[in-house]
């Protein structure tokens, strides 16, 4: 694919979708070969990405449990709304009990396991409680199960193995764990885990305006904040961060630094790809041999991004050949809008995630959005989800360079690039961070 050398025209590039597919299917091409592996603690487990398949170490539930406060019965018995003689009681903890007599009911708690014999459990609160006087003597307690109540037979208990059987599958490797993978894991008894090593992904800023963060900038200089900002999104996305120097806009200085980079899972460069004089990145790429599978996408902000791989240097002890590489765009939202869009799923695909992304969600518009039709433009948005629907709107910006909009932003309004514009209530798209 030939590179810009000069600004090129909408036409020539591809649209938001094509590049997406390109990404997706380079994705899928890279997650066929599986990262290295590394047993890691269950408490250091959040984030890393599951590299074996989670099996039950028994049936899930293991009994037959209780899943309300209650009275075990046999739900025909119990329907007829006589009384029904207490036989029993268990509490969580106590191991499976019975046979439960007939004309019964067992005392039941939540998590307990059912006696054998009762096929449902009675709420608490659906039941009336009496003594039977007989002779003058009080004798045994009894439960009946208030009419209009009724049960049926299972109601309010989970059978053994009705979540997973012993040696089940649970979780396919390739999931990203989280709090409730963590619990389940935990549930199966693992205190180590088998996941897949985290890509280390080279973050290269380039600029001969930008100092670094703890620099006060000279005028004319600003500090750079996308390494941070990508360094953070990298690690939620699965990824090592791995932030480089600085590099200026001169030949030299980006081929020292990448040069440095070539030990990195994926490269990420920013700034330095559009079309103006000091812009140096795609041609150092391609004199460094880069192919390029797409330079610039009909989107906005980020229509200069660039996708390429790089071959690495003879002898380099890499698994596969070549480098992918993403040139972002210096603004900080552009940068932060291909990164979500199209490094993400690299990413993932290289962490070995079976879910790579990106990921949209529809929202109601709360204002109408006007905007030139062309470009798929991703708009920094607030969307509120406390309703029944979630809502969306627009945040106020000064264009891809404002971090402090970005920052207000909790998702990006999706523009289609046909229409360009987007009627108050209608359903829209928004990309998730
Ligand atoms: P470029 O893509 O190099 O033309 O940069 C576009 C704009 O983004 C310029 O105004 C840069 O100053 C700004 N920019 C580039 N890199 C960074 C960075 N690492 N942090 C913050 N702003 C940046
Ligand atoms: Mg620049």
């Amino acid at each position: 694919m030939s590179r810009k050398s000069a600004p090129m025209s909408n036409n020539a590039l591809l649209s938001y979708a094509q590049a997406a597919a390109y990404v997706a299917k380079r994705a899928e091409r890279l997650a066929r070969s599986k990262p290295v592996t590394e047993r890691v603690t269950l408490a250091a487990a959040a984030g890393r990405v599951l590299a074996e398949t989670l099996r039950a170490d028994s049936d899930l539930p293991p009994f037959a449990r209780s899943t309300r406060d209650g009275f075990a019965c046999r739900a025909a018995e119990a329907s007829a709304h006589r009384p029904l003689n207490l036989a029993g009681a268990s509490r969580a903890g106590d191991p499976p009990s019975g046979p439960l007599p007939r004309g019964a009911a067992w005392e039941i708690m939540t998590g307990a396991p059912v006696p054998r014999g009762a096929d449902a459990v009675i709420m608490l609160e659906h039941v009336e409680s009496a003594h039977v006087e007989v002779g003058g003597e009080r004798s045994a307690p009894t439960v009946r199960l208030l009419p209009p109540c009724t049960i049926k037979k299972g109601e309010n208990i989970v059978l053994r193995g009705a979540q997973a059987r012993k040696g089940g599958a649970l979780l396919p490797a390739g999931t990203l764990l989280g709090a409730a993978q963590i619990a389940l894991a935990a549930s199966c008894g693992c205190r180590q885990i088998t996941v897949y090593l985290r890509p280390r992904v080279a973050i290269l800023s380039t600029g001969d305006e930008l100092v670094p963060i703890a620099a006060k900038p000279a005028p004319g200089q600003i500090r750079n904040s996308s390494s941070a900002m990508l360094a953070a999104m990298v690690s939620a996305a699965g990824g090592q961060p791995w932030i480089l120097p600085i590099a200026r806009d001169t030949a030299r200085s980006l081929d020292a630094a990448i040069a440095r980079a070539a030990t990195a899972d994926l490269l990420l460069v920013t700034g330095g790809v559009s079309a103006g004089k000091f812009d140096l990145v795609e041609p150092t790429l391609a004199r460094l041999g880069a192919r390029f599978q797409f330079t610039g996408v009909r989107m906005q902000p980020g229509k200069p991004v660039v996708f390429g791989e790089l071959p690495r240097p003879t002898g380099h002890n890499q698994k596969g050949c070549s480098m992918q590489w993403f040139g972002l765009p210096g603004n900080p939202v552009s940068s932060a809008v291909t990164f979500l869009l199209f490094a993400a799923p690299v990413l993932a695909a290289l962490a070995g995630r079976i879910d790579r992304g990106p990921r949209f969600a529809l929202a109601r518009l709360a204002e109408e959005v006007k905007a030139k039709p062309g470009l798929t433009r991703f708009l920094p948005a607030a969307c509120t989800f406390a309703g029944p629907v979630p809502e969306v709107k627009l945040v106020a910006w000064q264009g891809s360079a404002d971090l402090a909009a970005m920052a207000r932003s909790n998702c990006y309004l999706v523009v289609p690039g046909d229409s360009g514009s987007l009627d108050a209530g209608a359903t829209a798209n928004i990309l998730l961070p």
